[in-house]
């Protein structure tokens, strides 16, 4: 029996184009072109710096929360300044640095000690880093942002045990090769959480 051809396969239907609407073509242009004269980054999304506004963040309150940690009742608000705050990533130049009061602390400080926001964040720049894990010299990136900004003071905050001594002297050896006089102190926190004398 002969192969038949199918029927019916294609069908045309008439319909009225939409109207041409001139202000949605040109406000979808304006946004193309906004978006194209944004500046570019491109590196990693994780690294763009960021400068937050503080003053105007507003406390959430919030309750305990089903994926498995507890949020206090009053959330204590970030102090958090800039981004990105690890040393190995804050570039040695930026405007966030101008004038600032330099905040520069080991990373398990900031689990160790809880009020670290409050009592050593607040009103700094914090840039962080851990001398054992990181395996850099600090000393050198150190050197330039001190060197190269208008830095106000600059606070050391340390684990007590000894791989943390790294940053202490790493620092140091920043404010000494800088050939400023800037007003600086090192604060020490045990393993415990409490500040040593
Ligand atoms: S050096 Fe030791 S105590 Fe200091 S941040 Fe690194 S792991 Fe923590």
């Amino acid at each position: 029996m002969p192969a038949q051809c199918p029927t019916g396969a294609i069908s045309f239907v008439e319909r009225e184009a939409a109207a041409y609407d001139e202000a949605a073509v040109l406000a979808n242009k304006a946004a193309k072109e906004q978006a194209a004269a944004k500046p570019h980054f491109s590196g990693c999304p994780g690294s763009m710096m960021r400068q937050f506004n503080r003053n105007s963040q507003v406390n959430a309150e919030t309750e305990d929360s089903a994926a498995g940690y507890t949020v206090s009742p009053v959330a204590p608000e970030s102090q958090l300044a800039q981004w990105p705050c690890q040393i190995k990533l804050v570039p040695v130049n930026a405007p966030y640095f101008d004038g600032a009061k330099l905040l520069i602390a080991a990373d398990c400080t900031a689990y160790a000690y809880a009020n670290m926001h409050q009592d050593f964040m607040k009103g700094r720049i914090t840039i962080i880093g851990c001398p054992k894990l990181d395996d850099v010299d600090y000393s050198e990136k150190l050197t330039q942002i001190i060197s190269n900004n208008n830095i106000q003071s600059v606070t050391i905050v340390r684990m007590e045990v000894p791989c943390c001594g790294g940053l202490e002297y790493a620092a140091k050896t920043a404010l000494q090769n800088s050939g400023k006089f800037i007003p600086w102190q090192v604060v020490t926190i045990s393993i415990d959480g409490k500040i040593l004398d």
